[in-house]
């Protein structure tokens, strides 16, 4: 069981676009592994590779009675249900936001084996789903707030004890996420 420190807002990996996974070996398994202890010792509803420093298309998640990994994953909703609702992150400790996301979604990915598998969440897993595929491609959920909501995080992230001071530049909406709205 090894649990890794978790990389916190201000780092440059959680803003970096993870590469996708080529090699299913040990280094993988190992790494999945990784990530679900750190997860469930913070009792996280799940957490992806750039939070413990690596640069690779992984997540685990576990909420909603629902766990497992999943590898270089991409998600679609299932239909155009929003949901609106608190959302918080584990680099980004202490603090919730209501967060607009998609309501049902499907995921596809791989295992850890390289075999292909699907992910299909409602509610919760499928506000984890987006959340933590959003690490993947450098998106924390600060980014997803709307534009009042985001000045006033960013107020009292600066005065977060973790916090360090360096604050990188909050991304404007990379993926249209609710077809521009
Ligand atoms: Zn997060």
């Amino acid at each position: 069981m090894t649990i890794q420190p978790i990389r916190l807002f201000g780092d440059p990996v959680l803003r970096t676009r993870a590469d996708e996974v080529v090699d299913f070996d040990k280094e993988l398994r190992t790494l999945v592994q990784d990530l679900w202890d750190t997860m469930e010792s913070q009792g996280g509803a799940g957490i992806a590779a750039p939070q413990l420093g690596v640069s690779l298309r992984v997540f685990t998640y576990h909420c909603d009675g629902s766990a497992g990994h999943m590898v270089n994953p991409t998600w679609n909703a299932i239909d155009d249900e929003c949901q609106d609702g608190d959302e918080g992150c584990l680099s980004i400790p202490g603090f919730q936001w209501e967060t607009r996301r998609m309501r049902n979604v499907v995921a596809s990915g791989w295992n850890m084996y390289g075999e292909p598998i699907e992910v299909q969440g409602t509610d919760l897993l499928a506000r984890c789903i987006q959340h933590e595929t959003d690490h993947l491609d450098g998106v924390l959920f600060l980014d997803r707030l709307d534009a009042e909501t985001r000045k006033q995080a960013m107020r009292e992230i600066r005065q977060a004890s973790w916090f360090d001071g360096n604050v990188p530049t909050i991304k404007q909406d990379p993926h249209a996420l609710f077809g521009g709205f």
